[in-house]
Parts: structure tokens; sequence; C-alpha cells
């Protein structure tokens, strides 16, 4: 790369040249069978992502969208439910609970980690009781940008409340907390597998993990139509949810290399850390966790700083991304059904957060470039 090519946000090109003969190897294989959809590749997939991530039980999807909404049909979660989770996430959280006809109530986020806030769950726990208008039915606890949630708090006051618990862990696969990977930490952890997530697909997928026999077997009922033990009993309303074994086989010949991608990540994200510490705010590590590093994003002082650092980046070949510009409560569709409770940090890192490229086939003059830029923007 020559001082002023633009640098890529992202680079699956770079990476399908690093795992071509692999990945030939198992798309070769789905063809030679022709199991297009759930096929033996899915199953080992399954077997594979619960053994990494040390969840008693997989069942693979077809989005990290349905996984959320499978996870929530399980439960049986819908009108009248109220489902905690964060404002400052991806659509697809708060969107399935709207589609089940429960009603999102929003939390705001820790403005150093940006997870979601334990303290002011609790606060919105107790609204929703005195408001006695919702029952308090759920927690979608997300794991935002690669780090973890912090679980411990999130589960211990779900089980004080008898809050049903669901991790969308579809930025983070791969994370960890306390030594142990993510996976296991909720009633269900849904993931996503869409090509810009850490561990990503050549199209959609999703999986689902728990630790409970019955809850995985309702999962794969749910995602085929709602069968039963055969396939033309139907035992309740399900959905088209399957994987398709294509996007089995990228994921596997994918997951040789996560490790050794996770750490690539890590890397990248020590440099930042270091070069731009004492530029701009960067994200707070959580204490005793690794992160999956799907997004390092930084804060600048206010909007027209991020407007101003953002067009000089751009200028410079460096692209950048905002995750996110408008926190859920404030977007059209939903704001009708956000109680109207202040959420002041989500509100503030919309107009501050600005995320700059990290993936695995960043190099090291790439960065060096990003962060020379960035401080140069800085001067302007
Ligand atoms: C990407 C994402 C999803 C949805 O995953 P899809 O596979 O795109 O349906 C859900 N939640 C969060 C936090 C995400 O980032």
């Amino acid at each position: 790369m020559t001082a002023s090519e633009p640098i890529p946000f992202l680079d699956l090109k770079a990476q399908q040249a690093r795992i071509a003969p692999e990945l030939r190897r198992r798309l070769d294989a789905v063809l030679a069978h022709c199991q297009f959809v759930l096929g033996p590749e899915v199953a080992e997939l399954e077997a594979a992502l619960a053994s990494f991530c040390g969840a008693a039980h997989c069942v693979a999807v077809s989005s990290g969208t349905d996984a959320l909404q499978i996870a929530l049909m399980a439960e049986g979660i819908g009108a009248g439910d109220a489902v905690f989770l964060p404002a400052f996430t991806y659509t697809a959280t708060a969107e399935v609970p709207l589609l089940l006809g429960a009603t999102p109530v929003f939390v705001d986020v820790d403005p150093r980690t940006f997870q979601i806030d334990p303290a002011h769950l609790a606060d919105r726990i107790a609204s929703v009781r005195a408001a006695d208008r919702l029952r308090p039915r759920a927690l979608i606890g997300v794991d935002l940008f690669g780090q973890p949630a912090d679980w411990p708090a999130l589960a211990a006051l779900a089980a004080r409340e008898g809050l049903f618990t669901v991790d969308d862990l579809a930025q983070s696969f791969g994370c960890t907390l306390h030594g142990r990977a993510l996976g296991a930490a909720a009633d269900a952890t849904a993931t996503s597998f869409f090509p810009s997530k850490p561990l990503g697909a050549y199209g959609d997928g999703g999986a689902l993990f728990t630790e409970s026999a019955d809850r995985a077997a309702l999962f794969r009922s749910l995602r085929t139509h709602g069968e039963g033990t055969t396939r033309y009993e139907v035992l309740r309303t399900g959905m088209n949810g399957r994987l398709d074994t294509l996007q089995a086989a990228v994921l596997l010949a994918k997951l040789t290399v996560f490790p050794e991608e996770l750490a690539a990540r890590e890397r990248i994200a020590q440099v930042y850390d270091r070069r731009l510490g004492n530029l701009v705010e960067i994200p707070a590590r959580v204490p005793d966790s690794t992160s999956a590093w799907a997004i390092y994003s930084v804060l600048l002082a206010d909007a027209a700083e991020r407007e101003r650092v953002q067009a000089s980046l751009r200028a410079a070949g460096v692209p950048t991304a905002i995750y996110y510009p408008r926190p859920l409560h404030l977007q059209p569709a939903y704001r009708d059904a956000h109680d109207g409770a202040a959420l002041p940090v989500a509100e503030a890192l919309a107009h501050r957060i600005l995320a700059l490229p990290i993936h695995p086939d960043l190099s090291e003059a790439a960065v060096g470039r990003i962060c020379d830029a960035l401080d140069a923007a800085l001067r302007q």
C-alpha cells in the first residue's frame, strides 16, 4: 500500500485470499452433496461453535435478528410485556420485541465502556413496576462493539426481578469475561454472522446458545416452522429461520483462523490505545475481559469537531463510520414506544462517537497512517 492509497474500513478480499484453500474445500463439499439447507456442515458448525464458547447447546439460524426473535418467541413474550434493552445499540435489538407485540424499555449506557448500565436498568425496572402498565418480563443485554456487558451484575439483577435474559452477542462473539468466553451468561445467547461481524459468513447467518436442552429443542422447532418430531407435525407457530449450508461451510473455514484474527484485532486496538490515548477519549476496557473488537470507537469533543475530523480523515484516505448517530429511543420508528425517560449518555455519545478501521488484515503501516492522520486532523 502506498502512503496515500485509501485504507479499507473492512477487507474481506484480503481475508478470502488468506483462507482460500480451506474455503474451496468446504464449498466444494457442499456443492458435491447438494444438501443446501441444514446440511451436515450446519450440525458440524453448531458443535464447533458450542465448544468454542463453552455453551451446552448451539442452534444455527438464518440471522442474528432471527436468533433474537426465536429466543423471545420460545419464552412466549408478547403484548403487555416490557423488554429492557440499551438505547445505544443496533436497531434489531429493539425491533424484535416490537414485532412480537412487546414494549421495549430503553436503558442508558456507561459513558466510558458504552455498555448497558446495570444501575440505570434497576431504575428502569422500578419505574415500570411503579407505573403498573407493563409486566417486566425480559432483558436483552447487548455486548457492544466487541466487549462484554457486565453480565454478573445483569444476571443477578434479572434473577432478583424474575426477568428472562437474552445476551445479544451479535457484535462480540469471541470475547471473554473473567476468563470465560461469552455464550452461557444468559438464559439464551444470540449472535450474528453478518459479513462485517468479527466471525462473518458470506451472507446472513446467526446462532443461538443455551444451557437448557429443552430450550434448545424449542429453538430447533421454531426455526423450522414449529415442526414436531416429524416434518409434517406442526406444534406451534414458528418461522423460516434455518441456516443455509454454504454459510456454515464458510463459517467452518473462517473458524480455523478466528483465534489468530482476534489476536490481530487486539494488537491493533493496543496500538490505537497507545497512540491515541492522549489525543481523544479512547474506549475504556471492561475489567478482566477480552474484546472481539468488532468496532473501535473514539470520542471527539462534540459533533462539530467530529465532522471536521471525519472530513480530514476522509481526505487522507482514512474511512470512518458512526455507530450510532441516533439512539434508538429517538428513532422515528421507536419513539412512540418510548416512555420519555431521559437517556443523556446515549444521546451524548451519538454526537461524539467515531469508529476507526479495525480488522485482521489492517497492516501495521495502515494503523500508523490512521493514527498520524487523526493527530493531524486534531491539530487543524
Ligand atoms: C448485527 C446485529 C444484530 C442483527 O444481526 P443480523 O445478523 O444482521 O440480523 C443484532 N444486534 C446487534 C447488536 C447487532 O450488531
